[in-house]
């Protein structure tokens, strides 16, 4: 028992090791974390570690978290994303505790400005933001101050007042924060805080015509809700210090800011920015294509809710960034398909095989899936004509070669053992059927042929087959890192990221395939139903193959 818990202990990450710290100190009775996504995209794998993280430490330590959407920039915002975002987190078996969008505390956050303006903390800039550029100095020079810094509150107010009211254009008038114009943070600086955009925002609509910057919209949100641990990925360290001056100076509930590293994975890129030029210049089909990282792609692709929690579980905190090996993601899919799917049985691309002994029909018995002890049985109809897959011959085989050749034996899966007997060609050589015997006292469950062969072969019936259409993908790219190679992004695209095979011959079994359902075509790889198909052609994807055979290729190279 101790020695579980000292482990558990050990294995905490940096933010629980806080969140523990905090809760022995009695700084508060209960921690309420927060998931904010902009909505200006659809949510990718990056963002399900973050709602992994915040909802997580909520769970584990009777806490809550909110969603809040940071819906400060109207130009880029839509109500689309919006519901995307709530319905992937639902998917990923998250609730949360109240539905609250940045929009919703304007009026408050318009407030909090005048009290900074009142304070002297605060200061309406005539200057154009190239002036302001040209202001703010460098990282060892100190700024110069605006000539606009010294104006009084009551100018000030009045001011900001018509810049609410819309007597300016654009670029006009900014507000800033009067903090520090020779700080080395090159953020406190005096931030705008507020700018001019006389755009349509998807909840307020024309109501606001000038809307607050992230910092000044970020921190007080938190505050107003009572956020203690705020959670937010690195690149927002050096904001810190103007998060705190805002709560210091505004004397609202002191939320603090933590930040951990971005997830990124190999070859692919993680930024709503870049999946969006994929979907404009048509690259991919849309967001929810299988090959992008997206929540809504990869639940399309056939990934578990579980699969990506566990990913998430599996990669941890950290501190610094880390570029995250794909091969993780598809074993955590891998591990949680093989307890689940179905097993059946579809040849990509046939071979006609007659069994010159045989006559009839009958409806042999297999095991859904023999991971499963409890496993349901199918029947799987064997006649006289059946496809095999064209690869799993060799008329010339080379030594230790077990699978079917002229002479040689195989089993299929579920059935019989049968014999090679003579491969037919057609005048230009090419093999277009072949003639085998099978050997009746061989039957799966009941072989009493004493018979022993190395290899079990997949097969369908050839008249009871249906045709399906299958989507193999590949990686999207074809660099490991993307992002970080010289030029565009997209000129690292891999081109053959999808394969599509309009005929497959699936066994019937699959005619009452459900989207819910997962499936292991045997020896092929995983596979879920596509919402693209119809009753008369159904379309399946390829989640991930049964092995690692990117590893594999990339040893050849
Ligand atoms: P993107 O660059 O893809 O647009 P973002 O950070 O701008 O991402 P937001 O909607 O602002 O997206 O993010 C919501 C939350 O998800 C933030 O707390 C952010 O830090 C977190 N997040 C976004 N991308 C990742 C990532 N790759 N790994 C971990 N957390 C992320
Ligand atoms: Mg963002």
């Amino acid at each position: 028992m101790a020695t579980n818990i000292q482990e558990e202990e050990r294995s905490l990450n940096f933010i629980e090791e806080i969140v523990e710290e905090d809760l022995r100190a009695g700084k508060y009775a209960s921690i309420l974390t927060r998931f904010p996504p902009e909505p200006n995209g659809y949510l990718h794998i990056g963002h399900a570690k973050s709602i992994a993280l915040n909802f997580g430490l909520a769970q584990k330590y009777g806490g809550k978290t909110n969603l809040r959407f940071d819906d400060t920039n109207p130009v880029t915002e839509d109500t689309e994303y919006v519901d995307s975002i709530k319905e992937d987190i639902k998917w990923l078996g998250f609730e949360w505790a109240h539905e609250l969008y940045a929009s919703d505390y304007f009026e408050q956050l318009y407030e909090f400005a005048i009290i900074l303006i009142n304070k002297g903390l605060a200061y309406v800039d005539d200057s154009t933001s190239e002036q302001i550029a040209a202001q703010k100095g460098t990282p060892t020079e100190p700024g110069q101050e605006s000539p606009f810094r010294n104006r009084s509150a009551d100018e000030n107010l009045q001011l900001f007042a018509d810049m609410r009211a819309g007597k300016y254009k654009e670029g006009e008038k900014v507000l800033r924060a009067k903090v520090d114009m020779a700080s080395p943070n090159m953020l406190m600086r005096d931030p705008i805080i507020y700018r001019i955009k006389h755009a349509h925002h998807h909840r307020t609509g024309d109501e606001w015509c000038i809307y607050p910057l992230y910092d000044f919209a970020h921190g007080q949100s938190d505050s107003i809700e009572g956020i203690t641990h705020s959670i937010c990925t690195l690149e927002f360290i050096s904001h810190r210090p103007l998060y705190d001056w805002f709560i210091e100076k505004l004397e609202i509930f002191p939320s603090k800011q933590y930040e951990f590293a971005r997830l990124n994975i190999t070859y692919m890129v993680m930024s709503k920015r870049k999946f969006l030029q994929l979907v404009n210049e048509k690259f991919v089909s849309d967001w929810d294509d299988p090959r992008m990282p997206t929540i809504s792609g990869m639940r399309r692709r056939g990934f578990t809710p579980g699969s990506i929690k566990n990913f998430a579980e599996r990669i941890g905190v950290q501190k610094r960034d880390t570029l995250i090996d794909m091969s993780l993601l598809e074993f955590c899919i891998r591990e949680d398909l093989n307890k689940k799917a179905l097993r059946r049985m579809v040849v990509f691309d046939p071979l006609k095989i007659v069994i010159t002994n045989y006559n009839g029909t009958e409806l042999l018995k297999s095991e859904d899936n023999p991971e499963d002890e409890n496993t349901s049985v199918r029947d799987v109809p064997f006649s006289r004509e059946l496809y095999i897959e064209r690869e799993d011959f060799m008329e010339h085989p080379p030594k230790k070669y077990f699978r079917l050749a002229p002479g040689q034996k195989v089993r299929l899966k579920s059935a019989y053992i049968i014999q090679c007997d003579e491969a037919i060609k057609d005048n230009k050589g090419n093999i277009t059927e072949l003639r085998c015997s099978y050997i009746p006292e061989s039957k799966s469950g009941s072989d009493t042929s004493g018979i022993k062969v190395q290899g079990t072969l997949h097969w369908v019936s050839v008249a009871h087959a249906i045709t399906v259409e299958l989507r193999l993908y590949d990686r999207l790219f074809k660099v490991e890192d993307p992002s970080n190679e010289e030029g565009d992004f997209k000129d690292y695209i891999n081109p053959d990221s999808l394969q599509v095979i309009q005929a497959a011959y699936a066994e019937p079994a699959l005619r009452k395939a459900k989207f819910d359902e997962r499936y292991q075509f045997l020896r092929k790889g995983y596979f879920c139903l596509d919402k693209d198909g119809s009753e008369e052609k159904m379309v399946f994807n390829r989640t991930v193959t049964l092995k690692d055979t990117w590893a594999k290729e990339k040893k050849k190279d």
